[in-house]
C-alpha cells in the first residue's frame, strides 16, 4: 500500500543496510555464517524489505519471533532459511514443515510434541535446540544439577525421527553490559554452552551443523563466541554503542511536517493539563506526530526536534496524534516544513537515552500508520504503509 500523505514518515536507507552487512561480514570473516534478526517487523524497519535485501546480499539465515512473522516473509518471496526464536503451538507444525521454517526447541515437553506432530504429518521438522545458560527465559536448563537431565533431554530430541536437529544455540543476558560483572557472566554462559555442546555431541555421536550464540554485544566484543554463526539484530540497523564502535550507519530517519502555526500571547496554556504556559509572544507549530505514531509521551515538554533552522523545543503534553513545537524566531520554518525527529542531526541513541529507554523500544514503537520510504542511492525505490486498505 502506498501512502499519499506527507504527514509523518520513516526514511530507511538500504545503502546503509548494505554497508552495515558488509562491514559486519568483514569483521566475522568468511567462515562464520550470518543470521539477521528481523523479528518485530525488522525492529520497525519493515521485515519484507530488510529480509529481501539480506537475501540478495547473501545472508545465511533470518530469525523472527513467531510463525506469523515467518509466514509474512515466505508469502513475500523470502526463500532463505528462517528460524523462529519463540514458541509455535504444536497445531502449526505441519505449516512449519510445509514452508521449510526452522523452529527453536526449548524444552523436553515441546520436543516431544513437535516430534509427534511431525510424525503424524509424515515429515521432519528442522529444529535448533535452545539452551538456557543464564538468560532464564527459554531453553533447556543445563546449569549445575540440571546438567545431566538437560543434556539427556537434548540428546533424546536429536534422536527423534520427527526432528532434524540442525542447530544448537543460547542467548546472552549481559553481553551488552560493558562491565566486569557482565563480562564474567557472559564468559560463564559461553563456557556452559560449550560444555553442553560437547556432552551432547559426544553422546549423540553427531555434530550440529550450526552452533550460534552471538547477539549484537557479543558480535562486537566477544569474537571468541562466533562459533558457526553470529546472530545480531540492532547492530545491523546501525544503532547503539556497538554500532558506533564499528562505525556502522543508522538506517532510519524519522520526519514529520508542520501542519499549522499560530501565535499565542504570553500566559497561554498549551495542550492537555496545561503543563506548559507561554512566557512571551510565542509562535507555536503543530506537528502530526503523537504517541499513536510512537512519540513516547514521557518525553512531553522535555525534548527537541530538528528544524532546518536548528533545534526546536517540544512544548506541552504530547497528544495521541499531535504535538506542539516552539517556532518562535524560527522564521524559515513554515507550514509544510520538514522536521527531523531523529536522523543525521539528532541520533536515535540520544533520543532513547532522553526517554530513559533503549533504541530498540523506540523503533519498535513506530506504529503502522507511519509509512516507510525505502531509499537506494538517494532515490525512493519503494513506499510501504501497513494499514489495511
Ligand atoms: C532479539 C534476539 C537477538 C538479537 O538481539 P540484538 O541485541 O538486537 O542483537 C538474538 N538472539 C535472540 C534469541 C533474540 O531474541
Amino acid at each position: 500500500m502506498k501512502s499519499t500523505l506527507k504527514r509523518t514518515w520513516a526514511e530507511i536507507d538500504l545503502d546503509a543496510l548494505d554497508y552495515n552487512y558488509q562491514t559486519i561480514r568483514s569483521h566475522i570473516g568468511p567462515n562464520t555464517k550470518f543470521l539477521g534478526v528481523v523479528k518485530a517487523d525488522a525492529y520497525g524497519h519493515g521485515s519484507v524489505q530488510i529480509a529481501s535485501r539480506l537475501q540478495d546480499l547473501g545472508a545465511d539465515y533470518l530469525a523472527v519471533s513467531s510463525i506469523d512473522e515467518a509466514m509474512e516473509l515466505r508469502f513475500n518471496g523470502i526463500t532463505m532459511p528462517i528460524l523462529i526464536l519463540g514458541h509455535t503451538p504444536k497445531e502449526q507444525v505441519d505449516r512449519l514443515i510445509c514452508f521449510n521454517i526452522t523452529q527453536a526447541v526449548t524444552c523436553k515437553a515441546k520436543a516431544d510434541e513437535y516430534n509427534q506432530e511431525a510424525l503424524k504429518y509424515g515429515g521432519t521438522l528442522k529444529v535448533h535446540i535452545k539452551v538456557d545458560t543464564g538468560m532464564s527465559r527459554l531453553g533447556y536448563l543445563c546449569n549445575d544439577e540440571h546438567f545431566d537431565t538437560g543434556v539427556e533431554g537434548i540428546v533424546e530430541a536429536c534422536q527423534w525421527p520427527g526432528l532434524q536437529a540442525e542447530g544448537i544455540f543460547t542467548h546472552f543476558a549481559m553481553a551488552d553490559e560493558d562491565n566486569p560483572v557482565g563480562r564474567e557472566y557472559t564468559h560463564a554462559q559461553f563456557a556452559l554452552f560449550q560444555k553442553v555442546i560437547q556432552a551432547v555431541e559426544s553422546k549423540w555421536g553427531q555434530r550440529f551443523a550450526i552452533h550460534h550464540c552471538a547477539n549484537t554485544g557479543a558480535t562486537v566484543d566477544y569474537p571468541e563466541t562466533y562459533l558457526d554463526m553470529v546472530r545480531p539484530g540492532l547492530l545491523l540497523y546501525g544503532y547503539g554503542a556497538y554500532a558506533k564502535k564499528w562505525h556502522l550507519k543508522p538506517l532510519m530517519t524519522m520526519k514529520t511536517t508542520v501542519s499549522t502555526i499560530k501565535v499565542y500571547d504570553p500566559g497561554t496554556h498549551v495542550s492537555y493539563g496545561g503543563i506548559y504556559t507561554t512566557d512571551k509572544k510565542t509562535r507555536m507549530g503543530v506537528i502530526p506526530y503523537g504517541y499513536a505514531d510512537g512519540f513516547l509521551r514521557s518525553l512531553s515538554n522535555r525534548c527537541q526536534l530538528m528544524s532546518e533552522d536548528g533545534p526546536v523545543q517540544q512544548r506541552g503534553r504530547i497528544c495521541m496524534d499531535m504535538a506542539m513545537i516552539d517556532l518562535t524566531d524560527k522564521w524559515h520554518v513554515d507550514v509544510g516544513s520538514e522536521i527531523e525527529i531523529f536522523g543525521p542531526h539528532q541520533s536515535l541513541d540520544d533520543w532513547a537515552a532522553l526517554a530513559g529507554t533503549i533504541p530498540y523500544e523506540i523503533v519498535c514503537a513506530i506504529s503502522k500508520r507511519v509509512p516507510r520510504y525505502y531509499y537506494q542511492q538517494g532515490k525512493i525505490i519503494s513506499k510501504e504503509l501497513l494499514l489495511r486498505m
